[in-house]
């Protein structure tokens, strides 16, 4: 959620600053911002809108400066408007910070800094903090760093900061608490963002920042890691592995579009190494190391939230049926605040595309405090939850740019679905016939893909027909529910048109009401052993005249005649159906988002890496 950039080198700062904002633009924001040390001024520049409203408000300003800091902000305490976007100055100007995250204790910081004379122009946390460290500085006679580890100290939330000083400008401090920070080391000049994309074409050293870790970053010199006692910290440098071409467009016209496309590769890539068609083999390396964990497993516990909570939901349905394991498929953000039963013997799947999901991070925590196994399912190689899990396996889909997921989702489909094959073989609850026949299908899904991606522009026609609709349903059977649920979200998400999904024998026992010749109802109507029923489901929706849109497998002959339309899709095992049927709702939802105008890589209100809870 959000963005923070800093620089400290021997180039121009705000270039590199704005380039980094626009790389995390995909993260969702309302407002950016840039301080500048020149010389002995502390310029600081903001924005509402947009990073390139930013740097049209920059035009005429004194932008020079070879350190700097940088940020996108998405609101959470304060409008999105001019003032409350960062960096905010200290009350005497001497400091800028900016910050992602939220200080949950603001308001008592608040009132005791007012009672010693500060006073506050925005109405965020952040702007308490900065007047904090300033305090703690002044009245200890201390230096920035240690007056930040003391501030840090007093503050109940989470924290990814960055703050200069204009006395000293040839320092950064940053720290982070539940909100992801990496420093990149190039050759004398460190970076600071909130992932590696704005580093990447500068330098592929980085070091991953741990929860209450303050990187002092001296220019010319190598960073120091300490705690907030000070304590320091031997470097851990890790070496990226992204391409700075996996971040551009590719000549399509969103990320999203290319990411919709790139599933064929992303899929396979997820495959590569864990599946070998010719010997039977199905093998994930966190699932072999941790064979007993599995085996044993009194029940599995998914956490996860948005489209990570329904691939577990396709999981929830694999893992009964192939390993014949209990599992409760759960909202982090719930689990977290309930009393939640978690047993040592339990294993629990966290799902995560960015990593740093703030909620499941907690769930985490929760559950390995009871003494709980946790895998992590995670695209973002050493984001925060592969970092604080047992084990667990990477998508390996690349990075994920449009806000609305699309290839990790079905990445994430994939794991879970060769977890299911590899536990259940390893325990012997699937058939070898069976585990034979899904394998086999397995290696042909990402040509099936190919083959519905083939039918995009039908597809787009389609959407002009349902562009003005102001709600829609969608409904699925058994492994279709949870893709009911994905296609719906996918629609909300990117178009803001209302949509919601259902069981399809859910409809009767109340959103059967809403049904009338301007609804349109999307139906998963492929094979499998609830296709029949799916079909009255059907007949009973077209009897109060919705408009129905069935995605049904080729030579269907029932559905065909009922429905208003169709798009047809490669037939499959019934379980990967999902990687298949969600294929045309995330095209669907895209052309009618681009229809509407929507901004499709970064919807309304909506950020990429959701780090507060
Ligand atoms: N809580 C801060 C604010 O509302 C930071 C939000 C963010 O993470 O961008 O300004």
């Amino acid at each position: 959620m959000c963005g923070i950039v800093g620089y400290i080198g021997n180039q121009d700062a705000y270039p590199i600053l704005i380039k980094g904002l626009h790389r995390l633009e995909y993260r969702g924001y309302d407002s950016a911002g840039v301080a500048l040390i020149d010389g002995d001024q502390l310029n600081i520049y903001k924005a509402k809108g947009k990073v390139s409203d930013l740097e049209e408000s920059c035009t005429s300003k004194n932008i020079a400066g070879t350190i700097g800091i940088a940020h996108t902000r998405w609101a959470t305490h304060g409008e999105p408007n001019h003032i409350n976007a960062h960096p905010h100055y200290s009350q005497s100007a001497d400091l800028a910070l900016i910050h992602n995250g939220i200080i949950e204790n603001y308001a008592v910081l608040k009132e005791g800094l007012k009672q010693k004379g500060y006073t506050f122009q925005s109405q965020t946390d952040t702007e308490v903090l900065v007047q904090l460290i300033e305090y703690v500085k002044t009245s200890n006679k201390t230096d920035i760093s240690t007056a930040v580890q003391l501030a840090l100290k007093q503050v109940v939330g989470a924290y990814a900061i960055a703050v200069v000083e204009k006395s000293n400008p040839d320092l950064i401090i940053a720290a982070r608490k539940s909100s992801p920070l990496v420093v990149g080391i190039g050759e004398n000049e460190y970076f600071i963002a909130s992932d590696a994309s704005p580093i990447i074409e500068y330098t592929n050293k980085v070091i991953y920042l741990e929860d209450e870790e303050i990187a002092i970053i001296r220019r010319q010199e190598p960073p120091k890691i300490v705690n907030l006692n000070n304590v320091p910290k031997t470097l851990q440098i890790t070496q990226l592995e992204m391409s700075l071409s996996e971040l551009e467009k590719g000549g399509y016209p969103h990320f999203m579009l290319k990411e919709i496309f790139e599933q064929t590769r992303t899929l396979r890539d997820c495959m590569r190494g864990r599946i070998n068609i010719d010997n039977n083999h199905v093998a994930l390396s966190g699932i072999i190391d941790n064979k007993d964990k599995f085996l044993n497993a009194r029940r599995i516990l998914i956490l996860a939230c948005g489209t990570s909570w329904h691939a577990g939901l396709i999981g929830e349905y694999l893992f009964e049926e192939f390993c014949r394991i209990p599992v409760e498929v759960e909202y982090s953000s719930e689990f977290r605040y309930r009393k939640p039963v978690i047993y040592p013997d339990d294993v629990v799947i966290a799902i995560s595309q960015s990593g740093e999901t703030a909620d499941t991070l907690a769930a985490i925590e929760l559950a390995k405090n009871a003494g709980a196994f946790v895998y992590g399912i995670c695209n973002v190689v050493g984001s925060s939850i592969p970092r604080h899990t047992h084990s667990g396996s990477y998508t390996h889909v690349g990075p994920e740019i449009g806000v609305a997921s699309t290839k990790a989702f079905t990445a994430q489909t994939l794991v879970l679905i060769m977890m299911a094959l590899n536990i259940g073989k390893e325990k012997k609850t699937i058939p070898q016939k069976q585990f034979e026949k899904i394998l086999l299908e397995l290696d042909k899904i990402p040509d099936k893909i190919e083959m519905i991606l083939e039918q995009n522009s039908k597809i787009e026609d389609l959407s002009k027909i349902f562009t003005y609709a102001h709600n829609f349903i969608y409904m699925g059977r058994g492994y279709s529910f949870p893709i009911a649920l994905e296609g719906a979200l996918k629609l909300k998400e990117i178009s803001y048109i209302h949509a919601e999904g259902y069981p399809a024998a859910e409809m009767k026992h109340g959103p059967i009401a809403l049904i009338d010749n301007e609804m349109p109802v999307v139906v998963i109507a492929t094979n499998g052993h609830t296709y029949d029923k799916t079909i009255s489901n059907i007949q009973e929706i077209k009897a109060r005249k919705g408009r129905i849109l069935a995605i049904v497998n080729k030579y269907d002959d029932k559905v065909k005649n009922m429905a208003d339309y169709v798009i047809e899709i490669p037939d499959t095992e019934e379980c990967l159906g999902p990687l298949l049927s969600i294929i045309p709702l995330q095209l669907l939802s895209y052309h009618i988002a681009v229809k509407k105008g929507r901004n499709v890589d970064m919807p309304r209100n909506l950020a990429k890496s959701v780090t507060v809870e």
